[in-house]
């Protein structure tokens, strides 16, 4: 799986950062996503697909090819 965030679209909701925070974390002075980990283990692919499904911007696209 590989990664990719958008952060012009990213609204800074920090649902991510809750539910994968191993994989995702916000800029302390705007709360804009910041991706910490673009191709995570397997045990985080759960959590990464709720992050992107949950994201109110759909800033967070996934590629479970690569
Ligand atoms: S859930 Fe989406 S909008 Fe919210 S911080 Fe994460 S990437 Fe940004």
């Amino acid at each position: 799986m590989k990664i990719t965030v958008d952060d012009e679209k990213c609204c800074g909701a920090g649902q991510c950062v809750l539910i994968a925070p191993e994989v995702f974390d916000q800029r302390d002075d705007d709360g804009i996503v910041v991706l910490l980990d673009a191709e995570p283990p397997a045990g985080q692919y759960d959590a990464v697909r709720e992050s992107a499904s949950v994201c109110p911007a759909a800033a967070i696209h996934l590629d479970e090819d690569a």
